[in-house]
């Protein structure tokens, strides 16, 4: 059995097919057209495809072996409110403007087409169910990951592993990345309303201003992390956007702030909330202003699973040797809906490096210029084929 050699015929079509996807991006829980394509590839390949909800849908394949086992393999379809920029993208550019593929969802779902074509020829390697989850809305709350986790339709398959990676422009083309336990933050978001009293700004005395009380939060939300959070725990407080008044002689009546809170446990995330709540409380009693804080919760941590995530790892071995596995120190503080899954199943989620210099394929997650090396498919194929059948996996047959 020679995984690489299975996927060789499937990489160029694989390629294409990210090109194709990438030139009609569809935003989070309006993928209609992605996912009217995927479903059609899915058909034609003879498997039964479910939409438990609007937009994403679900291949079911059995393979030959009869077992109870069932794996699945999640990718996510859609794209960014973003304008596309880059050179190396010229050729297959958004067509839609202002909304862009620039976080790699359209290689994973190439990926995962590509994985459907390669198991639809080896169902005879297949043991039980491999279900390929082709998800919606990652990118946006409440994450397409915790709506179809919701439904309960995924609960009915008694799903022992899922698996779910990541296009990574931090890592080199041929390479995984991946850990055991946290490997990914929970983002939250925040916003702050700052209600003063405006005028003009020669009498200062008349008012309560509001941009100084803005000023005086996001200093004292720095001290949450660096003199609130316990120094071995991992947390970020960052204020992103400030909004407020119109000229440089008027005191506004109000100003606003958002920004994104990120941690790995609930105490952690508790702990900050309760923290800025104080602050808020407090600075707007020292000014005589209205300060209200209001908490979106977002994703929480992906904690990956460590006996998934050790299959992960000695996969990869097998596949491209150890010295293409890179066992991450520490966790990323970015965030994911992957972790919805993870609240039911035993599951792991990995990075494939996607960066080439070439290819204008380092530029981080969500910058306009962001671009998947085409390298990318070569290590993600054939590792999602070896997921699903699990033949390479030791410490399944014992
Ligand atoms: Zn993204
Ligand atoms: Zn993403």
């Amino acid at each position: 059995m020679n995984i690489q050699r299975w996927c060789t015929p499937h990489l160029k079509k694989a390629k294409e097919e990210r090109e194709y996807l990438h030139c009609f991006p569809e935003l989070s829980y309006k993928e209609f057209e992605t996912t009217n394509y995927i479903e059609q590839q899915l058909i034609q390949l003879g498997f039964v495809v479910e939409r438990p909800l609007e937009t994403g849908c679900v291949a079911i394949i059995e393979g030959d072996i009869i077992s109870d086992r069932v794996v699945a393999l999640r990718a996510d379809i859609d794209a960014l409110p973003i304008k596309e920029e880059g050179e190396a993208k010229a050729d297959f550019f958004s067509t839609r403007p202002g909304i862009a593929h620039c976080c790699g969802h359209d290689a994973h779902t190439a990926n995962l087409l590509g994985v459907a074509r390669v198991l639809a020829k080896h169902t005879s390697h297949v043991s039980g169910k491999v279900l390929l989850i082709f998800q919606p809305g990652e990118e946006t709350l409440p994450g397409g990951g915790r709506l179809l986790c919701e439904t309960g339709y995924l609960q009915k398959y008694l799903i022992q592993q899922i698996f779910g990676l990541h296009t990574s422009p931090l890592h080199k083309v041929g390479t995984i990345a991946t850990r055991v336990g946290e490997l990914m933050a929970a983002p939250d978001e925040f916003q702050v309303i700052i209600h003063g009293v405006g005028g003009h700004a020669a009498c200062p005395h008349d008012t309560i201003d509001p941009v100084v009380i803005a000023a005086d939060c996001i200093s004292a939300f720095q001290t949450v992390v660096s003199r609130s959070v316990d120094p071995t725990e991992s947390a970020v407080v960052t204020v992103g956007r400030i909004e407020g008044g119109t000229a440089h002689n008027i005191i506004p009546e109000t100003v606003q702030l958002w920004g994104t809170i990120r941690t790995f446990s609930s105490a952690t995330a508790q702990l900050v909330e309760q923290r800025m709540h104080q602050i808020c409380r407090g600075i707007a009693q020292a000014h005589d202003a209205e300060v209200s804080l209001i908490i979106n919760k977002g994703y929480p941590a992906v904690i990956n699973d460590e006996k998934a995530t050790k299959k992960v790892i000695s996969h990869a071995h097998n596949l491209f040797g150890s010295d293409k596995v890179l066992e991450m120190e520490r966790p990323i503080m970015a965030g994911e809906d992957f972790s919805f899954y993870q609240r039911y199943f035993p599951g792991a989620f990995f990075f494939v490096g996607s960066g080439a210099q070439e290819s204008d394929s380092t530029h981080v997650w969500h910058h306009p210029k962001y671009n998947v090396d085409p390298g990318f498919f070569e290590t993600a194929m054939p590792l999602m084929v070896s997921l699903a059948i699990g033949g390479s996996d030791k410490a399944e047959k014992e």
